[in-house]
């Protein structure tokens, strides 16, 4: 038992998710797949941000609409995060563990530099 919930288990993830005192994530924000509990951001490591949803990659992808991202100025923030393909300016996320993606995307000429990660794209754990 991993204790992770999916996102489409919050009824209202923007007020469950978030730690309203300074707009962080109350969980720890793991990989959504069931198989993986690979760690991406520990509670209190990003912020919310609205921002543009994460483009397809190829035809195959159905892209997200959701328009909310766990937000980190700084890679070392993460606690496991992976690099999947860069296309133009975007360089998109993905499971460090499982490759699972995209994720969440990093617009390489973004100043400052932010790091966004889908919260409908990954899985909550609360943090004991
Ligand atoms: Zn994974």
């Amino acid at each position: 038992m991993s204790g992770k919930s999916k996102y489409s288990t919050f009824s209202s993830p923007l007020t469950d998710l978030i730690d309203p005192s300074n707009n962080t994530n109350l969980y720890d924000v793991l990989c959504a797949r069931d198989q993986c509990n690979c760690l991406i951001l520990r509670k209190g490591a990003a912020t919310l941000a609205k921002r543009d949803p994460i483009q397809a990659i190829d035809d195959n992808d159905v892209p997200s609409a959701n328009e909310y991202f766990w937000h980190v100025s700084d890679m070392m923030h993460f606690d496991n995060v992976g690099f999947s393909k860069t296309v133009g300016d975007t360089k998109f996320l993905s499971c460090a563990d499982c490759d699972v993606g995209p994720i969440g995307y990093h617009i390489i000429s973004s100043q400052p530099k932010e790091y966004l990660i889908g919260i409908d794209c990954a899985g909550y754990r609360p943090r004991a």
